[in-house]
């Protein structure tokens, strides 16, 4: 295996715990990742000394946690999160424990984590230690609850979205029993802070297989537990048949902007309008960021422009990001090239070369590079009326972006006193 050196780098860390008395083990998502040789995020520990007894062995720590029995430890240059053994215990409302109580063995705490193949732990010496057939289920791909899944999903709903997350993720299966009990529970996702199911699920759209995720979310009914999906359930099926999921997603906000385009197409709104504020109104419900929803907005206009428009002028790349630009389009080239048909007659051929072309092509990337500016329309033309020099300059603006004028600041003038008609 390749991928075992954040182990070694984080060794120390248990010997140190060890020679004080501890028990201490690598845990959770680091142990799932390194049997599967995927990549290592964070490192995670577990052990049996009490959070002060932690702070008091590395003085450079941070309190993130303490009152679910973690702390951050920065240790060479990386941080760690150092968990006490503990098990949860009153659940309310089907959230998160408001109740830790430490405990004195590992095998007590591995019992409340989620999944099997998430309750592993690893020796210093990367000896596996697994209760519960996490290894199997590791090596058959199914993602299995811990214990009795329906009791899980109670204690802590957001665990069924976990579920299909890692489906996705991991293009892994949910065995039956953990399917049945999420269709089931579905329900009790209502109850989840909605920060944490958004953090799913764009896990989930970014997984390697996001069919299989979503698939998962929408036949076990997740989506209709979740703020302002359910009148999305036909773009989302759209997703799973319409497009060839071979293809993963960037980021989320690029997964989501296809819903919300698919919407537009299959539901026969005409005013884009309408949906830059459905996109608002679910960043909101989702809370995202205001940076995610303006992302959503920015892929949906480029979607919507160039499935409604036949050729596009170079106004039109004007002030659209280049970078999501290019995406699309190669998206939409791929999809041709994997068979499927939604991309397949737009007015002309997906070509990635073309738009980047075209982005070149551009003589101005924003009104700042326009080669005059207010003041000097002032020193040389001063207009009557001062409102007129906003219009002026959004004039010259589309003559440069037309190609009719040079940006040099002596043609902008001669165009601007030529061609320049004010408005009563
Ligand atoms: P990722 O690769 O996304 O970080 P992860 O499995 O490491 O996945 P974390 O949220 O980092 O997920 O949690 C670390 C570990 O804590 C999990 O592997 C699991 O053992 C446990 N865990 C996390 N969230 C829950 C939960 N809601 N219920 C039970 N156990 C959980
Ligand atoms: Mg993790």
């Amino acid at each position: 295996m390749t991928n075992g050196h954040e182990f070694e780098q984080a060794a120390p860390i248990l010997a140190i715990l060890h020679e004080a008395g501890y028990e201490a083990y690598f845990v959770g998502g680091a142990v799932r990742d390194y049997l599967l040789e995927l990549p290592i995020h964070d490192v995670d520990i577990a052990t049996s000394a009490y959070p002060a007894e932690v702070q008091a062995l590395f003085p450079r720590h941070f309190d993130v946690g303490i009152e679910h029995g973690t702390i951050m430890v920065w240790f060479e240059g990386e941080t760690y999160e150092i968990t006490t053994f503990r098990t949860e215990s009153t659940y309310q409302d089907f959230r998160r424990p408001d109740k830790v109580t430490f405990v004195q063995n590992l095998e007590e705490d591995l019992l409340r984590r989620d999944f099997t193949i998430n309750a592993l732990a690893m020796t210093d010496q990367m000896t596996i230690v697994d209760y519960f057939e996490g290894k199997a289920d590791l090596k058959a791909e199914i993602i299995r609850a811990v214990g009795v899944a329906h009791d899980r999903f109670h204690e802590d709903g957001l665990r069924m979205m976990r579920g299909v997350r890692f489906a996705s993720q991991l293009d892994f299966d949910i065995e039956a029993h953990t399917l049945q009990a999420i269709e089931e529970n579905a329900a009790i996702l209502a109850h989840i802070a909605v920060e944490r199911i958004t953090v799913e699920m764009n896990k989930l759209w970014i997984g390697k297989n996001w069919q299989k995720g979503l698939a998962y979310f929408l036949k076990s009914g997740l989506y209709l537990h979740v703020p302002g999906l359910s009148e999305y359930a036909t773009s989302l099926q759209l997703l799973l048949t319409e497009i060839d999921g071979e293809q993963a997603f960037d980021n989320a906000e690029f997964a989501w902007s296809l819903m919300f385009w698919c919407h537009f197409v299959q539901s026969g709104e005409t005013d884009p309008k309408n949906m830059q504020k459905a996109i608002r109104q679910l960043g909101k419900a989702w809370k995202m960021s205001n940076q995610a929803a303006d992302d959503i907005t920015a892929y949906f206009d480029i979607w919507y422009l160039r499935s409604s428009k036949g050729e596009w002028d170079l106004v039109d790349y004007y002030g659209k990001n280049p970078e999501k630009l290019l995406a699309i389009e190669a998206y939409m080239q791929k999809q041709v090239a994997l068979g499927k048909q939604l991309f397949a007659d737009l007015a002309y051929p997906a070509d990635p070369q073309k738009v980047q072309s075209e982005i070149d092509r551009l003589p101005i990337h924003s009104l700042k590079e326009l080669a005059i500016n207010g003041r000097v329309i002032i020193a040389q033309i001063n207009p009557d009326n001062k409102r007129e020099i906003g219009l002026m300059l959004s004039f010259l603006e589309t003559a440069v972006l037309e190609l009719k004028v040079a940006n040099e600041e002596a043609a902008l003038l001669t165009y601007l006193r030529e061609h320049y008609q004010a408005k009563e």
